[in-house]
């Protein structure tokens, strides 16, 4: 069952009628294709890839890139998006965010009117999935540093190395490897049909407690060869590609706020049903106390994002700001989540009250897109100048 929203301060009066029948459309999805099925397939650890596809019906692919089929989305819809996803499901979620984030935003951001024409239409019909490659094994939070190397060999490069955490490898079309070239310029290389290439070889990452419906693979490159015409031609240095994760970034301030939102929500509807003592729980200071510090995070949550939404549509938001929201939404969902299943007993640990699915799903939030302690390493930069990452 889907949960009344939360919306406290009435933020919904800022919205225009347009963006409120997309976040409808979105809710509306979520309500009746997702929640009703998603629990086993997290259970299973299993991709549901017809829910999945099905975000195709709705004007949300390539989010804020416009053009070449994409939704063009102005930053709050975009963020308005992320929100009623995660007040779903954190695997759909990542399965847009990835694909229509990450893949399609670099390509929108830095490939050239070409590669725009040639691999954007059909992205934004879901027809071809979009993954993208940075993290590896030995360089996570220092993803500036990859060990992957791109070779120039006549028309093609030659990829060798190896990536890890991939978020829709197994099933993308377009698989964008970032590497460092011959002469240790950064560069994304787009993998086309990665599966059918021999030199591609992907291993499914299992046992995850969280995320566990969208897929992760650790890939090797193994003298993988692509076209040079492959090569994302606005990308210079890792500048570049940080451009495209404060983009995403930005959107998982959102996602954290609404798997937040639905935990607060479950929690409320649970407290005022669930009777002891003769009474809904609901009526017990201890209760309300974590009712109302829970309505309080995520009030600041929802605050925070309609903030940023506004720099974000003026170009204005600098990497410190997202990254403050990132850290800061991050960390709250992951509090609220816990407060959520403290209220439902032994039925917060079931998957069928969604809480303990959103809660592990907080777990990954904090962590991807910029883990907490280098969003807030950046902030600290910002704020002191002096940078404590090294
Ligand atoms: C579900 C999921 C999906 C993902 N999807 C993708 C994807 O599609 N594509 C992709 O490229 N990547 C993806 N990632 C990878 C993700 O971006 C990395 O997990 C993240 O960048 C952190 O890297 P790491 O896990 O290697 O941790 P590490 O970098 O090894 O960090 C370990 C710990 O050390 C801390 N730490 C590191 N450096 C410092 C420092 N200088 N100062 C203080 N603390 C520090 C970290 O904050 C963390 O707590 C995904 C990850 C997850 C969990």
């Amino acid at each position: 069952m889907a949960a009344i929203p939360f919306d406290l301060l009435r933020l919904d009066d800022l919205l225009s009628d347009e963006q409120r029948r997309l976040r409808q459309q979105v809710r509306q999805y979520v309500a009746e294709q997702v929640l009703p099925h998603i629990n086993p397939y997290w259970e299973r650890a299993e991709f549901p890839q017809e829910m999945a596809f099905g975000l195709k019906e709705l004007p949300i692919m390539g989010g804020m890139v416009s053009g070449y089929g994409c939704a063009g989305l102005d930053a709050l819809s975009a963020g308005l998006v992320r929100y009623e996803l995660g007040r779903g499901d954190g695997s759909i979620g990542t399965f847009y965010g990835v694909h229509s984030g990450l893949a399609m935003g670099s390509i929108g951001l830095l490939g050239s009117e070409e590669q725009k024409a040639r691999w954007l239409p059909a992205m934004a019909r879901l027809e071809k999935i979009g993954a993208f490659g940075l993290s590896e094994p030995e360089r996570g939070s220092d993803a500036a540093n990859v060990l992957t190397t791109a070779r120039r060999d006549g028309n093609s490069y030659v990829l060798n190395g190896q990536k890890r955490w991939i978020g829709n490898a197994a099933i993308a079309n377009y698989l964008i490897i970032w590497a460092r070239d011959e002469a240790g310029q950064f560069g994304g290389f787009v993998v086309e049909e990665p599966q059918e290439n021999p030199g591609v070889q992907m291993r499914p990452i299992g046992g995850k407690i969280g995320k566990r419906a969208v897929l992760n693979a650790e890939i090797t490159l193994q003298e993988a060869r692509v076209p040079a015409a492959n090569r994302l031609a606005g990308v210079r240095s890792f500048h570049d590609v940080s451009r495209v994760l404060a983009q995403t970034r930005y959107t998982i301030c959102w996602e954290a706020a609404g798997i937040a939102a639905a935990c607060l929500e479950y929690a409320l509807d649970y407290a005022k049903k669930r009777q002891q003592f003769g009474r809904p729980i609901a009526g017990f200071q201890l209760i309300q106390q974590k009712l109302v510090e829970m309505a309080a995070d995520v009030t600041q949550m929802q605050l925070l994002c309609f903030r940023l939404a506004q720099l974000m549509a003026q170009g204005a938001a600098s990497s410190e700001m997202i990254s403050l929201g990132k850290y800061s939404n991050a960390a709250k969902a992951r509090r609220v989540a816990a407060l959520a299943r403290e209220i439902l007993g032994g039925n917060g640990i079931l998957l069928e009250n969604h809480v303990a699915r959103l809660m592990l799903d907080a777990e990954a939030i904090y962590t991807y897109e910029g883990s907490n302690e280098i969003n807030l390493l950046i902030v600290g930069r910002a704020l002191t100048g002096i940078s404590a990452f090294g």
